[in-house]
């Protein structure tokens, strides 16, 4: 007779391994299953975030921003570094140490609270049973609860089929193992813009396609224009408006057929990356008689505290509805956890942060100002430009700008939208405003270290009203 648990998690990503660290720290008796095996055959942790997204992406994006720092920013510093050249080949083995680091570390932080792993796919065979099989072999595990925590994976569209080496994902997209010369991206979403300025720093021409009219819609505009202005600059040639039709694989190049409002064109890439979104995860884990729905988008149906239509059955993270995130993910886990241990536990799902990893970085909480004016709120803003920062001309960081929004009526503070160096460090202060319920006049009357990026913040909360210190006043101060 297998063991039995009081709960039991499918999936150790962000969402799932947190949901099963914490349970534990609860007194539950929990198992984590995970069927991610690694290039040496090894079943390891962390899902999409640790292997082949948040942190990759981000090792990736911090090694080439500082080849460009060096070429570009050093000599101004006084700093002679002589030729700069790029090892594409190292840069990737460091990224690939840190992914090794950091998903053995999970496998400890499992034994070190308690949580059994389960090596296997793991499927739902009713509220109570989750059968674990790998290598032909199955084993049914009784739980009284179960968390539901498979991710996502990258959609694909049928007019670029994967093609190996040539027209691959954002995974293939970690994974070059040189610098190509003419480099597609289809999709001006956070990864495509992430994986994009990668290879374009590296010495990519980086083309960006893009459907839709707009520039990152969910941003507010004003930092919206001000990111693709800035990108532009760096070389990034972001076509909105193209919505890609198909491809040919000739003499190894890609061309790819687009249609704009001027109509049918064609380009051609040596490399093509497909990063139009992704999609809930939920292959081979449901049985017949689970009895778990799914929505008409495929996302497993779930309450705001992410119940599903199962009583003690829980989803969470990117295979349900939701900015698809990993802290996102492991803030429901947390939820979820408590409420299984019996706590009273909510989510704040107005106040999760988003953060784009370019440079300089794209990072908000809350509503636009477009999105604010359309839900018929009277809004007023705030904005400052780093232009005008000390500390961002000190650091040779200042583009951009920070901007907070907020309600006229009570000043209470809707979204705050930043573009700049460490944007998504200081975006934590708009998330906190919001958890609080802060207004403006709060964030005005609180005393920022000087000089700091974060005084721009302040600055654009004292220009909701007319009285940032280091812009030209436009009102007087009764
Ligand atoms: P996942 O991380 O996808 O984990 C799901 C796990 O479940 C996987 O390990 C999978 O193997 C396992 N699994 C699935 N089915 C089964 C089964 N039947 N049995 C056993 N195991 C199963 N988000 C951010 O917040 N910040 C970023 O900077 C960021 N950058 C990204 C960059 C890239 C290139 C990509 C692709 C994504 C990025 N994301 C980022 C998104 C982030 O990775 C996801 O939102 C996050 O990983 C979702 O966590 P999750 O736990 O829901 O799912
Ligand atoms: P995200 O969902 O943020 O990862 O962004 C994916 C982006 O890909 C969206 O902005 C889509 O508009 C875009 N997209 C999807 N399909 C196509 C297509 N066929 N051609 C160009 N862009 C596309």
């Amino acid at each position: 007779m297998a063991d039995k648990f009081d709960l039991i998690v499918i999936g150790a990503g962000p969402g799932g391994y947190v949901a099963a660290i914490r349970a534990a720290q609860l007194g539950l008796k929990t198992a984590c299953v995970e069927k991610w095996i690694d290039k040496e055959g090894k079943t390891v942790h962390g899902g999409t975030c640790l292997n082949v997204g948040c942190i990759p992406s981000k090792a990736l994006l911090e090694a080439s921003h500082k080849f460009i720092e060096a070429q570009h920013d050093f000599d101004d510093m006084g700093i002679q570094a002589g030729d700069v050249t790029m090892d594409v080949k190292k840069m990737m083995a460091r990224k690939d140490k840190i992914v090794k680091n950091l998903t053995g570390g999970i496998a400890g932080l499992f034994k070190a609270n308690g949580v059994t792993a389960l090596e296997g796919a793991g499927k739902v065979l009713s509220s109570k049973q989750v059968e674990v099989s790998k290598d032909g072999e199955k084993v049914v595990y009784e739980a009284d609860n179960i968390v539901i925590a498979s991710g996502s994976v990258p959609v694909d569209i049928p007019p670029t089929p994967l093609t190996e080496g040539l027209i691959v994902d954002s995974t293939g997209a970690l994974e070059f193992d040189e610098t190509p010369k003419r480099l597609g991206v289809i999709g001006a979403g956070v990864i495509g813009l992430e994986l994009g300025s990668v290879w374009n720093r590296l010495g990519s021409e980086v083309t960006v396609l893009e459907a839709m009219d707009s520039f990152l819609p969910m941003v507010d505009q004003a930092v919206a224009k001000e990111t693709q202005k800035l990108l532009k600059k760096q070389g990034l040639d972001i076509k909105l408006g193209a919505r890609v039709t198909g491809s040919d694989i000739k003499d190894n190049e890609v061309v790819v057929k687009y249609a704009d409002s001027e109509g049918d064109k064609e380009i051609t890439f040596d490399k093509l990356i497909v990063c139009v979104g992704r999609r809930p995860y939920t292959q081979g884990l449901l049985g017949d008689d689970a009895g778990v729905k799914l929505d008409e988008r495929g996302f497993i149906f779930v309450d705001d505290q992410c119940r599903t239509s199962v009583p003690g059955v829980y989803a969470i993270g990117d295979v349900v509805r939701g900015p698809m995130l990993a802290h996102k993910a492991s803030e429901e886990g947390i939820m979820v956890a408590d409420i299984v241990a019996g706590h009273k536990a909510e989510m704040n799902y107005d106040a999760i942060p988003s953060v784009i990893y370019t440079f300089p970085e794209v990072a908000w909480v809350g509503m636009n100002e477009q999105e604010a004016k359309a839900a018929g709120i009277e809004v007023k803003s705030g904005s400052f430009p780093f232009a005008a920062s000390g500390r961002a001309m000190a650091n040779n960081a200042t583009e951009g700008m920070a901007k907070v929004i907020t309600d006229a009526e009570t000043d209470r503070v809707l979204g705050m939208h930043i573009v700049g160096q460490h944007a998504g460090e200081m975006i934590a202060q708009g998330v906190i405003a919001m958890e609080f319920g802060s207004s403006a006049e709060d964030l005005a009357l609180t005393c920022y270290a000087h000089p700091t990026m974060s005084e721009a913040v302040h600055e654009a909360a004292l220009a909701v009203d007319g009285h940032a210190i280091h812009m030209a006043n436009r009102k007087k101060r009764k």
